[in-house]
């Protein structure tokens, strides 16, 4: 057994022969342990869907059932996912935040960037005077020389960079002790730690932009080589670095902003391994892995057992929430329905891909809150293709019984989805009252 340790020297992990990373596993299950109930804010409940998950979760324990909840009101009919909303991750971010500013009444609160991707949540911390540091892409806004020692910094689900980790240090502000990181976004660091000392380079496949990815690269980076791709189109052209077929030079240029400082495209894509974004879809960060295995495997003549000599054995390192979700969202689309709502915030990575899942389907409408449905008939929804607001008029169809499938990401609080059921539930006046 290797005892090694992050730049920041805080962290400490345990690999095995096998690579695999005992204390990260330890640790993982013994946060599970506490898959307990976390302490949330009542604006983020609701007894309607409180109700429709605990009833779920007691009748299928082990999860195996991914048929959505039916929801029959005659005139309308709703189709609930089987899995959505507040995740582990989530709620464990939500019960630190707010107990954060209940004990420190007396200083300046800031977080790093939004704590997670919901507009509701974050507006709500900002009501109580919690400020941004930085927004979603990483600009700045409050300067580092504003901060002091005195201050209390919270660090988001999505974790941080070890730049910025350090920068909080020199300020002399401790940046675990307010730390919301997700205990599965630290495994998939854990894991390229693992693999890079391996010697792999490690290929992350998440957005390059997204906090979660931009902490995952930068903890990797101090491993190992480290290069992002955000899709199969971009890993495609990465492949033909491998096999040569494009010269080296021109790498740097297609990659620019992606890599590790020193990167060397010949000598760093000999032997490779996938870790993920905790959010992407399951089906692109599976095609992806293998796209890169099967390069590999062609690249360098070789079969069975001995590929892990250039591709590091390792399954995807989406969470539990992310699989959860995106399998229910499977379930609900094996029915058929009018329309699909999926709520969330607009930059949440995982509520995106439950969106592209129900838009290949049918006609699918993501908006934030129950107040975009503008009236019975005209809906502003967001164009995940465009980044656009749009409106749609005749939204809901003209018919006897109204189908319609709800669901959200992990970041949306009950209470959205509840507002969303009772304001659509709203326009059939000749339908069944809703039994709370
Ligand atoms: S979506 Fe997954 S990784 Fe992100 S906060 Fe939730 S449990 Fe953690």
């Amino acid at each position: 057994m290797e005892v090694i340790s992050n730049s920041s020297n805080i962290k400490r992990f345990r690999v095995n022969a096998l690579g695999v990373n005992t204390l990260e596993a330890e640790n993982t299950r013994k946060k599970m342990k506490k898959m307990k109930a976390f302490h949330i804010p009542d604006l983020y409940k609701s007894s309607i869907i409180g109700g429709i998950k605990e009833s779920r979760r007691l009748q299928d324990k082990l999860k195996k059932d991914y048929t959505p909840t039916v929801l029959d009101y005659g005139a309308v009919k709703f189709l609930i996912s089987r899995h959505f909303g507040f995740c582990y991750g989530v709620e464990n971010a939500v019960e630190i935040a707010y107990r954060t500013i209940e004990e420190n009444a007396d200083k300046r609160i800031f977080l790093l960037s939004e704590m997670i991707h919901n507009p509701d949540v974050n507006a709500d911390l900002l009501s109580r005077g919690v400020k941004f540091i930085m927004d979603t892409a990483g600009n700045q806004l409050i300067a580092w020389s504003e901060l002091t020692s005195e201050d209390v910094v919270i660090v988001p689900a999505f974790g941080t960079t070890v730049e910025i980790q350090n920068r909080l240090s020199e300020i002399g502000i401790n940046a675990y002790q307010y730390d919301t990181t997700c205990p599965f976004v630290e495994k998939v660091w854990n894991r390229a730690t693992a693999i890079g000392q391996k010697d792999y380079t490690i290929v992350v496949h998440g957005k390059p932009t997204h906090e979660e990815t931009r902490a995952t690269f930068s903890h990797s980076k101090e491993n190992a080589p480290t290069i992002v791709v955000k899709n199969m189109a971009q890993t495609i052209e990465l492949a033909k670095y491998i096999t040569g077929e494009k010269p080296a030079e021109q790498f740097y240029e297609e990659f620019a902003g992606q890599f590790s400082e020193g990167f060397n495209v010949t000598k760093d894509l000999q032997r490779i391994g996938v870790v993920n974004q905790t959010t992407m879809l399951a089906s692109d960060t599976q095609g992806i892995a293998d796209y890169l295995k099967q390069i590999m495997i062609q690249q360098y003549n070789i079969e069975g057992s001995d590929v892990t000599a250039y591709f590091a054995d390792t399954r995807d390192t989406l969470c539990y929430a992310t699989n959860d979700n995106q399998s229910a969202t499977y379930g609900l689309l094996k029915e058929n329905a009018d329309l699909a709502i999926v709520a969330g915030g607009y930059n949440s990575s995982n509520t995106s891909h439950l969106v592209e899942l129900c838009e290949q389907k049918l006609p699918t409408y993501f908006i934030s809150s129950a107040d975009k449905i503008l009236s019975d008939n005209l809906i502003s929804h967001f164009d995940l293709h465009e980044k656009v607001e749009k409106i749609t008029k005749d939204f809901i169809p003209s018919k006897e019984q109204v189908t319609i499938m709800l669901t959200c990401g992990a970041s949306c609080p009950d209470a959205v989805v509840e507002s969303i059921l009772l304001r659509l539930h709203s326009f059939f006046p000749e339908a069944e009252p809703i039994v709370v």
